[in-house]
C-alpha cells in the first residue's frame, strides 16, 4: 500500500473465482451528498477520516467512484426466507467492494447497500430510500457499542436521486462493513446446486477467515453454532428482534446482519413481532433461538457432503446442532446474570431471571428502562403494580447483586423505534441533526446523561411504533 493508495484492498473473496459473485460496478448517482462519516471506524480501518470526508471518500460511499484495489461484485446466495427455500437470491441492492485489511491485520469487507441494480437484482430497483440507511446505521452502531458482534456503519449518502415507494423518497447509500458478508445461504447456494467442489473452497475460505483453528467443515459447523448462540443470547438481553432471520441473513461470522423490520422492544411482551410481513411471528423475540437451531440445521445439511462418510457425519452434525440449546442457555443465564448484577449466576437463577420477565410482561413494563432501573435503584417505577415488584426485589436483592455490574450490561438508552422514526421524518425535511444526536446518544449507551434525558423515554401515547418495514 503507498501514499496513492487510501484503503488498503486486499480482495479474498474475489480470488474465490468464478460462480462465486459477478463483477458488478455500483451504479453512479446524479447529487452525492454526505449525511454521516464514522470517524472512528475509519480510523480502525486504516482509512483517513480526511479523505472519506473529502471528494473521494464521497465519490466512493454514492458509489460514483471505486477506489484503487477495489473489485466490485455481487456476492450469490440462496437463502430459505420464512421457512421456503429461494434457490438464487444474492446481492440484489448491494455491491461489495473489497476487503480492507486494517492496520492490525483485521479483514473488513466493505460494502455498499442501495448501489444500484446488479444481476441477482430480479425486478427490484437496487436502491434503498433513506429511511433504512439511517435505522441501519443507527441500529448496528448501537449493537457494536454494545458488543453485540455486528456489522457496522462506515458512512451514510444521500444519492440525489428519488427511490419509489409507493411514493417519492430520497435515496440513499450505506457504506456497511463487515468481517464478511457470508451466510448460511452462501452456502445453500452451493450445496443446492450439487457444486461440491465451490462448497469445499467456501469452507475452506470461511475456515481460514472466521475460524482459523477449526481443522474440518464438522468443526466449522461447531463454531458458527457457538457464535450464533452467543450473539443471539445477546439480542434477547437487549429485546431486540431481527425481524428477517431468513438463512439469507444470518451471518457465519456470528455477527448481526441485515437490519431491516428490525426493532427494539419498549413495553415487553415476548411474542412482540414488528416486521409488517411476518405475520405469523415466525421471527418474533421469543423465538429466535428456536430459529437459530432450524437455520443452523440448514447449514449442517449444507456441509454433510463435504463430512466423508454420511453414516458417521449425519449424527455428529445433528449432535452439534443439538448442542445449540445448552450453549444459548448458558449464555442466557451469564447476560442476563450479569443485568440483575450478578457475576457468577448459578442454574438457580435462572427462576429469579424469568420471575421478573414474567412480572414485567404481565405488566407490559419498559424492558430497557426496567434493567436499567435495576442499577440505578429506579426500576420500582416501571411497574404499574409495584408491590408485586417488591415481592421479587426482596429475592434478588438477596443474592447480593453489584449495581456498578448490572449498569454496564444494561443500557440506559437505545435506538428506539419512535426516535428513529423522528429522525428519518427529520432527515426526509434535510435535518440530519436528530440522526445525527441520536447516534451519539445510543453509540455511548451506558452512561446516565441528562442532556439525552429524553432518549431514555418510553414513547408517548400516539408516539409508538408497532410495525416495521423491510425497507
Ligand atoms: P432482504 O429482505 O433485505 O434480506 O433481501 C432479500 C433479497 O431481496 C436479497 O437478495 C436482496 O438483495 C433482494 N432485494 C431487496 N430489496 C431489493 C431492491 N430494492 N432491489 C433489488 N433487490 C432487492
Ligand atoms: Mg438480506
Ligand atoms: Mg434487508
Amino acid at each position: 500500500v503507498g501514499m496513492t493508495q487510501p484503503i488498503a484492498f486486499d480482495n479474498s473473496y474475489a480470488r474465490l473465482g468464478a460462480g462465486f459473485y459477478t463483477r458488478t460496478a455500483p451504479t453512479p448517482v446524479q447529487g452525492p451528498a454526505l449525511i454521516a462519516v464514522n470517524e472512528t471506524l475509519a480510523r480502525r480501518l486504516g482509512i483517513d477520516p480526511d479523505w472519506l470526508r473529502g471528494p473521494q471518500g464521497l465519490a466512493m460511499v454514492a458509489g460514483n467512484a471505486a477506489p484503487p484495489g477495489a473489485e466490485p461484485i455481487a456476492q450469490a446466495y440462496a437463502g430459505h426466507q420464512f421457512g421456503g427455500l429461494s434457490p438464487q437470491l444474492g446481492d440484489g441492492r448491494a455491491v461489495l467492494l473489497g476487503e480492507v485489511v486494517a492496520p492490525d491485520g483485521a479483514r473488513f469487507d466493505l460494502q455498499l447497500k442501495g448501489s444500484g441494480p446488479t444481476p441477482f437484482s430480479r425486478r427490484g430497483d437496487g436502491r434503498s430510500w433513506l429511511g433504512p440507511v439511517l435505522r441501519e446505521y443507527a441500529v448496528s452502531e448501537f449493537m457494536a457499542a454494545a458488543g453485540v458482534p455486528t456489522t457496522r456503519a462506515l458512512a451514510a449518502a444521500l444519492t440525489g436521486e428519488t427511490v419509489w415507494r409507493e411514493t417519492a423518497l430520497p435515496g440513499a447509500v450505506l457504506t456497511r462493513v463487515a468481517s464478511s458478508h457470508i451466510r448460511v445461504g452462501t452456502f445453500e447456494f452451493f450445496a443446492i446446486r450439487g457444486d461440491v467442489e465451490r462448497l469445499r473452497a467456501l469452507a475452506e475460505h470461511v475456515i481460514a477467515r472466521h475460524y482459523p483453528d477449526a481443522d474440518s467443515p464438522m468443526q466449522l459447523l461447531e463454531r458458527v453454532v457457538a457464535a450464533q448462540a452467543e450473539t443471539i443470547a445477546q439480542w434477547m438481553a437487549l429485546g431486540f428482534i431481527h425481524g428477517v432471520m431468513n438463512t439469507d441473513n444470518m451471518a457465519v461470522s456470528g455477527e448481526t446482519i441485515d437490519y431491516g423490520p428490525c426493532a427494539f422492544m419498549d413495553g415487553f411482551d415476548p411474542d412482540r413481532v414488528f416486521s409488517s410481513i411476518d405475520r405469523a411471528g415466525r421471527y418474533a423475540w421469543s423465538e429466535q433461538p428456536h430459529v437459530a437451531v432450524w437455520n443452523l440445521a440448514q447449514l449442517a445439511s449444507c456441509l454433510l457432503p463435504l463430512m466423508g462418510d454420511a453414516d458417521a457425519a449425519v449424527p455428529d452434525a445433528t449432535r452439534i446442532v443439538h448442542g445449540f440449546p445448552a450453549l444459548y442457555d448458558a449464555a442466557w443465564l451469564r447476560r442476563f446474570g450479569a443485568k440483575l448484577g450478578l457475576a457468577q449466576p448459578g442454574e438457580s437463577d435462572r427462576a429469579l431471571i424469568e420471575r421478573l420477565l414474567a412480572l414485567m410482561a404481565a405488566q407490559q413494563a419498559d424492558f430497557t428502562r426496567v434493567f436499567r432501573g435495576l442499577a440505578t435503584g429506579a426500576a420500582r417505577d416501571e411497574f404499574r403494580d409495584p408491590a408485586a415488584f417488591d415481592a421479587w426485589a426482596r429475592d434478588w436483592q438477596a443474592r447480593g447483586p453489584d449495581p456498578a455490574l448490572a449498569a454496564s450490561a444494561n443500557p440506559a438508552r437505545i435506538p428506539r423505534n419512535h426516535r428513529i422514526q423522528q429522525a428519518i421524518d427529520a432527515g426526509l425535511g434535510g435535518d440530519f441533526a436528530p440522526f445525527h444526536r441520536l447516534v451519539a446518544a445510543v453509540t455511548q449507551p451506558f452512561d446516565d446523561r441528562p442532556d439525552w434525558a429524553d432518549l431514555a423515554d418510553p414513547p408517548a401515547p400516539g408516539q409508538e411504533v408497532r410495525v416495521t418495514y423491510c425497507g
